[in-house]
């Protein structure tokens, strides 16, 4: 397997649009990193550049050792696996896995056990002799990565892989794929928009938009520790809820006021605000619905009238109006909530992030204060 390595990599199309813009990223061996972010952010444009299948308008893109910018696709080592699973459908399970390798004149033994070493992995035995069209969603979808498998590449490059099978095949198929790359211990570059499966499969995830990478992290870093508001609001579901608030410092008094409501935060953030000179700034408090919480406490709460309830079993996602907002909160589903009554929540302050209203930019995550008392490792 192998390291990657993409060094300020840009794509202007021929109609002069840029696609990505800047674009450095260090993939080590054995890593299964995630491309996310909204549609039209690059993802694609990327993956496709490291396949070799769009030119590099700038930058140096490595596969281990070698600069691969004028290699050839097929010289590159490299197995892609398409949305559309891009199957030859007149070909069998067994000649679809085993083409690519019947291309480079393997000898047929070595094919075979190459095809029944994959079919085993991916549970395919009893399908091989199958056409395309007669398969369903999910087993085409494992015999694309089964022909990926059989080529043995340096890395794979997978574009939403899942994003045409069904909410219940899809969850089962990540798990599928979570263990290949186990047992594989192979390099994966990954894309999708669905954060669940970036968040669920990525040893670290690259959090796109407009071409840029706005953060790049394990998966459990973004979500307590997101670098901006854009990777605040894209990663966790429901999102995060921004309340824009005036920083008032009065000594050692620390306040962030929204339409006349204060709320107090703990001394870690205090200390961010006054060291940064955030006295009469606006700066944005961000709070995760499930750190809102149904409690009987005047301080650091806001209320206001239920506007929407959806039962999702566990949990219920209640949303409130709050002056000119709304706000999300994930709550027990023991919890009796009528609609168009008045509820209370709690902000949780040991959660919060602080952002610039400005740069946009995180101020401080009250998370990291037990961190910063026993030092961090970073
Ligand atoms: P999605 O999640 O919708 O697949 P993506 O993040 O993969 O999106 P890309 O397919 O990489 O996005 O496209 C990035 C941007 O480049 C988009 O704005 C797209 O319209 C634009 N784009 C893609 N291909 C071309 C092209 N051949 N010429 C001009 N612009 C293009």
């Amino acid at each position: 397997m192998a390291k990657v390595k993409l060094e300020h990599i840009k794509k202007i199309y021929p109609n002069g649009f840029e696609a990505v813009k800047d674009f450095s990223l260090d993939i080590e061996d054995e890593e299964f990193v995630i491309f996310v972010g909204p549609s039209g952010c690059g993802k694609t444009t990327t993956l496709r550049m490291i396949a070799g299948l769009e030119q590099l308008s700038e930058g140096e893109l490595w596969i281990d050792e070698k600069r691969m910018n004028d290699v050839e696709p097929r010289d590159r080592d490299i197995a892609m696996v398409f949305q559309s699973y891009a199957l030859y459908p007149h070909m069998s399970v067994y000649d679809n896995m085993a083409f690519a390798l019947k291309l480079k004149h393997i000898d047929k033994k070595i094919i075979e056990e190459a095809v029944m070493h994959a079919a085993d992995i991916l549970n395919l035995k009893e399908l091989l002799k199958r056409k395309p069209s007669q398969l369903s969603g999910g087993q085409r979808q494992r015999v694309a990565m089964g022909r990926a498998i059989v080529r043995n590449p340096k890395v794979f490059l997978m574009d939403e892989p899942l994003s045409n099978l069904d909410a219940k095949l899809r969850v089962q198929m990540r798990s599928e794929i979570y263990k290949l790359h186990q047992r594989l211990k192979a390099t994966i570059i990954y894309v999708t928009h669905d954060q669940t499966e970036a968040m669920t499969l990525g040893t670290r995830i690259v959090v796109m938009d407009k071409g840029e990478i706005m953060q790049q992290d394990t998966p459990m870093n973004l979500y307590h520790r997101p670098q901006n508001c854009f990777v605040a609001g894209f990663i966790g579901s429901p999102q995060m809820n921004f309340i824009e608030t005036l920083c008032m410092i009065d000594e050692n008094q620390v306040y962030l006021m929204h339409q006349g409501q204060s709320f107090e935060v703990s001394s870690y953030l205090k200390e961010k605000l006054i060291k940064g000179n955030y006295h009469e700034k606006e700066v944005i408090l961000g709070i995760r619905p499930e750190d809102l919480k149904i409690q009987a406490v005047s301080q650091n709460s806001i209320q206001g009238k239920i506007i929407i309830k959806e039962l999702l079993g566990y949990e219920t996602s209640v949303r409130m109006a709050f002056y000119e907002k709304e706000i999300t909160a994930m709550v027990s589903s023991e919890e009796v909530i009528h609609m168009d009554h008045e509820l209370k929540l709690y902000l949780d302050m040991n959660h919060v992030h602080l952002f610039d209203a400005q740069t946009k930019q995180a101020i401080a995550h009250a998370v990291d204060a037990d961190l910063d008392v026993k030092g961090r490792n970073n």
